[in-house]
């Protein structure tokens, strides 16, 4: 079987990498101009004249990004099965269509406004109570698209600064941490969880992430497998969905989801039984989902900037590295490492031993360094 993956970055050079020991057969389609997946066939078409050319050659089509224009999907899934649905992704692009979603299926989400104009933005930032969260609607550009506004009197600066015609305004969420479930559907409907992670942020980039998250209340796990099944359920979904939320003194309340493959399951590649790649992979197959289940304590590191001491890193017999053949620039992700351990005590040595050897990752920090 051949899949079609559109988008050629690493998302897509590990789905390509877990797809080989099933016989499977991966061609890219890239519409930026610098795909980095390295494997597989790659179709580089900024202008859409090779669609038909890719659709003659695949016999399922996926995507690994997100912001690809809806009617290509939809384009796509007239002649061949594409996973998940044009709809989820339709979904995933407006944060407005998304969190209205998640308030039908009975998913927590913060207290949210829509604004079209400064003065609306004022108005929903008095409304909600400040502080709240600016975003745009759609995806934000160079960086722009969000604003803390601490009081309504900046809303002006506010808006200028997003600089989009329709934001969404949110009551920040006063979280204890930030987390994400990942689930996968096959098309036989049967679903997979796997454990919640835990993920720390660092200038709005992802570097840590924990599985299973530490001091996870069985219930906590069980509120995110109802709201993200809500979710499979509802969209028909087949391939693994993300869910980021926060986790409050009250519960979960959902951030935002993502119809792909994630960074912060990158950890299951060693983590767990079958990882987030293989299951994409099996599920758009239509074949049976493999077990979710963890091997032990996980936490991955981004690699992000620069490489760091690649040498010293493969010397530890704990960590699992993983490059994504990335030139080095600020803030890009060039690569992660997995640590396994089997206390998180133990979890806690290996990663500030392994992130010596990443300069500028900021310092690890999470809810198993904060408790001290
Ligand atoms: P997003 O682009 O929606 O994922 O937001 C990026 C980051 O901003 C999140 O990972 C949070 O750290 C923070 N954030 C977003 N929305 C809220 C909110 N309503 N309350 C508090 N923090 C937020």
């Amino acid at each position: 079987m051949r899949i079609g993956v559109l988008g050629a970055g690493q998302l897509g050079r590990m789905l390509a990498l877990a797809g080989y020991p099933l016989a499977k057969e991966f061609v890219f389609y890239d519409m930026s101009g610098s795909p980095s997946a390295g494997l597989g066939e790659v179709i580089v078409d900024r202008d859409g004249s090779y669609l038909d050319d890719f659709l003659s050659r695949v016999d399922r089509v996926t995507y690994e990004f997100e912001h690809l224009p809806v009617e290509v999907a939809e384009k796509l899934a007239q002649h061949k099965p594409v996973h998940p649905c044009p709809r989820a992704l339709q979904v995933c692009q407006n944060r407005e269509a998304e969190k209205t979603l998640f308030g039908q299926l009975g998913i927590p989400t913060p207290e949210w406004k829509i604004a079209d104009s400064a003065a609306s933005l004022k108005a929903a930032a008095e409304a909600l109570g400040c502080p709240v969260v600016a975003k745009s609607i759609t995806e934000g550009y160079d960086g722009k698209g969000q604003a803390v506004l601490r009081d309504p009197e900046q809303a002006e600066e506010a808006w200028t600064a997003i600089g989009h015609p329709r934001v969404i305004v949110e009551k920040f969420v006063n979280f204890k941490r930030e987390v994400s479930i990942i689930a996968v559907r096959g098309e036989d409907g049967d679903v997979a969880f796997y454990p919640i992670a835990e993920n720390t942020h660092h200038e709005g980039i992802l570097r840590y992430s924990i599985a299973p998250a530490p001091g996870l209340q069985p219930h906590i796990q069980q509120d995110a497998e109802k709201y993200i099944k809500a979710l499979l359920n509802e969209l028909n979904y087949v391939g693994v969905l993300t869910l980021e939320l926060f986790e409050t003194e009250d519960g979960l309340v959902a951030n935002e989801m993502a119809p792909r493959v994630h960074n912060s399951g990158h950890w299951t590649i060693e983590g767990s039984m079958t990882s987030q790649f293989e299951n994409h992979i099996r599920a758009v197959s239509g074949h049976a989902l493999g077990n979710v289940q963890a091997r032990g304590l996980s936490c991955m590191i981004n690699i992000i900037g620069e490489h760091g001491d690649i040498e010293r890193m493969l010397e530890l017999p704990y960590a699992h590295l993983h490059l994504y053949n990335k030139g080095e620039r600020p803030g890009r992700k060039l690569g992660h490492v997995n640590i396994l351990a089997d206390s998180y005590e133990e979890l806690v040595w290996r990663v500030r031993n392994c992130a010596q050897f990443l300069p500028g990752s900021p310092e690890f920090k999470s809810s198993l360094t904060t408790k001290g």
